[in-house]
């Protein structure tokens, strides 16, 4: 039996060091602290549960949904665009649910690549663009960030020759990993380029509801014209601590919208429809949790800012998403070696930036997704730690 280019091409789990230095710490009783996984520790709201519990007694949900999903579903999602965004999305023809984004931004590829062609991405970036563009038989390009630039990208940089054999351009702002953020006169450039020189852009907006000190994430759709050319990733995973359900959105330019609900028709059936009645419930009810979630976050990242700095860290505060970057101390090059460093000393678990892309070596990413008590924890043996005391 042979397996496929494209499993084989998967890359391989670039941490193994890590993974081994964890299991030898559980084993010797170090009670370890992984501040590496984005994944909101807070339960889903009460009042989304209740709706997933009356759903589940209603025999239509039991069946088969439609790949396309409820059309109240879509309604509900133009509706929360024109709220939050000020965007009008047409129900049927400009929106399509997923089941989680991330099944939505591996799919895409299969839309928009033919075997040989090109699809341009960040570097730092999140990993599903390279890996879906892979599985539809393209190269990635990788366009590097860096952070004198805030983490955008120079799209007058990208060689006319490369930018018109891009199919299409993936951005995320809020950013992961760098929780960089961008204005609307990034998108504005971003969709002009994407004009000049017929390319899409997908846009991954998975963070459009995490935000500190006031800030409001920007839909790539507020932009006028944007829909000639944009699709739009989002997702209730983060804003609404429903990582587990997997529900999330395409939204933007009809074609692209179109092309990946054919696609979808072809490989899934659709959300789980008491998946969708949660979903509902998140969208049109109240939003006072989204606010006290951020809250939260917020004060676990001031609290993780200052004692990264006591390391010899340096970072802005992140204004959006789950994530503190942050670089690594005069001196240190690898953040593989930092992070195994840290591990050793104090049982306590950060991301090295290298696992993000080449352009990510040098920096760490913390997530703000660790409850207090135990964030609080590796707070303080990081403090005590950079302190020069023994920690474990
Ligand atoms: C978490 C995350 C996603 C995936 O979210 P789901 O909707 O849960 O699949 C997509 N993009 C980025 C950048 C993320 O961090």
């Amino acid at each position: 039996m042979q397996l496929a280019q494209r499993v084989q091409q998967l890359p391989p789990y670039l941490f193994a060091r890590i993974s081994e230095l964890i299991a030898q710490k559980r084993a010797a009783g170090v009670d370890v602290i992984s501040l590496g996984i984005g994944d909101p520790d807070l339960p889903t709201p009460p009042h989304i549960l209740d709706a997933l519990k009356q759903a589940a007694d209603v025999p239509v949900n039991h069946r088969y949904p439609e790949s396309d999903g409820l059309p109240e579903f879509r309604r509900s999602i133009a509706r929360w665009y024109q709220q939050r965004h000020g965007v009008a999305l047409d129900p049927d023809k400009e929106v399509v649910p997923l089941i989680g984004s991330k099944e939505g931004i591996g799919h895409l590829p299969l839309c928009l690549i033919d075997p040989g062609d090109v699809a341009l991405m960040t570097d730092p970036g999140y990993p599903v663009y390279e890996i879906g563009t892979m599985f539809a038989g393209g190269t990635s390009v990788k366009i590097p960030l860096r952070e004198e630039d805030g983490w955008l990208p120079r799209l007058d940089e990208i060689a006319p020759d490369v930018a018109r054999r891009a199919k299409v351009i993936w951005l995320n702002y809020p950013n992961n990993p760098t929780g960089a953020v961008c204005d609307r006169a990034f998108f504005e450039r971003a969709v002009a380029w994407a004009k000049q020189y017929d390319v899409a852009i997908a846009h991954d907006l998975a963070y459009a509801d995490v935000a500190y000190d006031g800030y409001r994430p920007t839909s790539i759709l507020e932009v006028d014209g944007a829909k000639d050319v944009a699709i739009e990733f989002n997702s209730l995973s983060k804003a609404f601590n429903m990582t587990g359900w997997r529900v999330g959105m395409a939204v933007g330019n009809a074609t692209l919208v179109n092309a990946l609900t054919r696609v979808k028709t072809n490989l899934d059936s659709g959300i789980p429809q008491a998946i969708q009645a949660m979903a509902m419930a998140a969208l049109d009810g109240p939003l006072d949790a989204v606010e006290d979630h951020n809250r939260i976050y917020q004060a676990r990242r001031d609290r993780v800012v200052g004692v990264l700095r006591e390391l010899g860290l340096r970072l802005e505060p992140p204004k959006a998403s789950l994530y503190v970057w942050a670089r690594l101390p005069e001196g240190e090059r690898s953040s593989g070696e930092f992070a195994a460093r840290l591990i050793d000393a104090t049982g306590v678990v950060v991301t090295p930036g290298a696992a993000y892309g080449e352009a990510g070596e040098g920096y760490i990413r913390i997530s703000l997704t660790t409850p207090d008590d135990r964030l609080d924890e590796a707070m303080r043996r990081l403090s005590a730690f950079a302190k020069g005391q023994s920690v474990l």
